[in-house]
């Protein structure tokens, strides 16, 4: 049994300052104001420094961590993400792989997810293999852009489901329908998220019976969709913005670069708060970093070496922090983007919040989102 003490607790609505919780064989129990928690005798006393607890963090979209791939070495990018607080976190695989290197992929995350820090990995996030090859990073690169083939698609399929909880497809893509029926003959879980395209409203609103319910990066990689030269355009994300049903991705970085601060904003007052999500989109491309111009000293952007934004520097805790630099967001707000609405999304059940019963995955930070100590079912990590 341990029991943090001198602890404010984040929850999704409201904080419980100077409070306790116990956790006990790798699982919330009681946890409340000091004085109503009766803690045991013997166990554990941990003092949490009038710091803040929430829920571990979930990261359901990012390819690496630091400056190695999910694919090449995911224990390694498990340990960068886990250290600032990510306690599960979905590896994506990206359209430029072809599909043996998918394949190895898909192998070498599921053997890392058993044990170490690869243990925070709950999945695969698909961000491949039938995109809109107009838009996107490593554009030149993309092995799927010609035609949608069951014989090229099936064993990818076979491999990943049901262990990959999204799916990323282009909806305007000519034949996609095949490939979502194949993916949900699979898995009837599998969520589908609309990315890197430029599908018209109609287009994306005719998967959400099949669990359309994701927006990939929000904003970034979608088309416009002009018709007339002098009218804005309806496309991706109009279609986002305008469905409940559908969650927002959002790359937040601290130039808000990739969603410039007042769409962040807009974004929000549009979507509500129950409907964002915060994802790294960390990226080892690792072009280098502009020397002038805006772009110039940031420290979480990735370039790919083209000089081109592909994806980010991001943990989830810096992103968060960006979040609450740009809105003004809570630390309430914050874990419910980056925690709480994941778990909903994945249908986690036993995580995303402060919860009696669920895994005891909790990040101590300080007011300002900077992470303290990292507990991962239970246990506390070096950090
Ligand atoms: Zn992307």
């Amino acid at each position: 049994m341990k029991a943090i003490t001198n602890i404010n607790i984040v929850l999704i609505d409201s904080v419980i300052y100077d409070g306790v919780i116990l956790v006990d064989d790798g699982v919330i129990g009681e946890f409340g104001e000091r004085e109503k928690i009766q803690i045991p005798e013997g166990a554990e006393i941990i003092d949490g420094g009038g710091n803040y607890a929430g829920p571990g963090l979930i990261d359901i979209h990012s390819h690496a961590g630091g400056d190695i791939w999910f694919y090449e070495d995911a224990q390694k990018a498990a340990e960068f993400h886990l250290r600032r607080g990510t306690t599960t976190i979905l590896p994506t695989l990206y359209y430029n792989m072809t599909q043996e290197e998918l394949l190895d992929g898909i192998e070498t995350i599921k053997e890392a997810s058993k044990t170490g820090a690869g243990r925070i990995i709950d999945g695969l996030y698909m961000e491949a293999p039938y995109l809109n090859p107009k838009y996107g990073a490593d554009v030149e690169n993309n092995r799927w852009a010609l035609g949608i083939k069951k014989e090229e698609y099936q064993p990818l399929i076979d491999a990943a489901a049901p262990f990959a909880k999204v799916w990323c497809i282009a909806p305007e893509r000519e034949g996609i329908e095949r490939f979502v029926d194949d993916v949900k003959a699979k898995d009837e879980d599998a969520i589908l998220a609309v990315a890197h395209s430029e599908a018209s409203p109609d287009e994306i609103f005719r998967f959400i019976p099949q669990g359309l319910i994701l927006a990939t990066h929000h904003t970034n990689a979608t088309g416009d969709l002009i018709k007339y030269p002098e009218v804005r355009g309806v496309c991706v994300d109009e279609a986002v913005n305008f469905s409940d049903d559908i969650y927002a991705e959002l790359i937040v970085d601290s130039r808000g670069i990739h969603v410039d601060p007042f769409m962040i904003r807009l974004v929000l007052k549009i979507k509500g708060k129950e409907r964002i999500i915060l994802i790294s989109d960390n990226c080892a491309f690792d072009g280098p970093v502009p020397e002038e111009g805006d772009y110039a000293g940031v420290t979480d952007l990735n370039f790919d070496h083209a000089g081109e934004i592909a994806g980010s520097k991001l943990s989830l805790d810096q992103a968060c922090k960006n979040m609450m630099k740009h809105t003004g967001a809570s630390l309430s707000d914050v874990f419910r983007y980056a925690s709480y609405n994941p778990s909903l999304l994945l249908r986690m059940d036993n995580m995303g919040s402060i919860k009696k019963g669920n895994i005891a995955n909790i990040v101590i930070v300080n007011d300002k989102m900077d992470v303290q100590k990292v507990m991962f079912q239970g246990e506390f990590i070096d950090n």
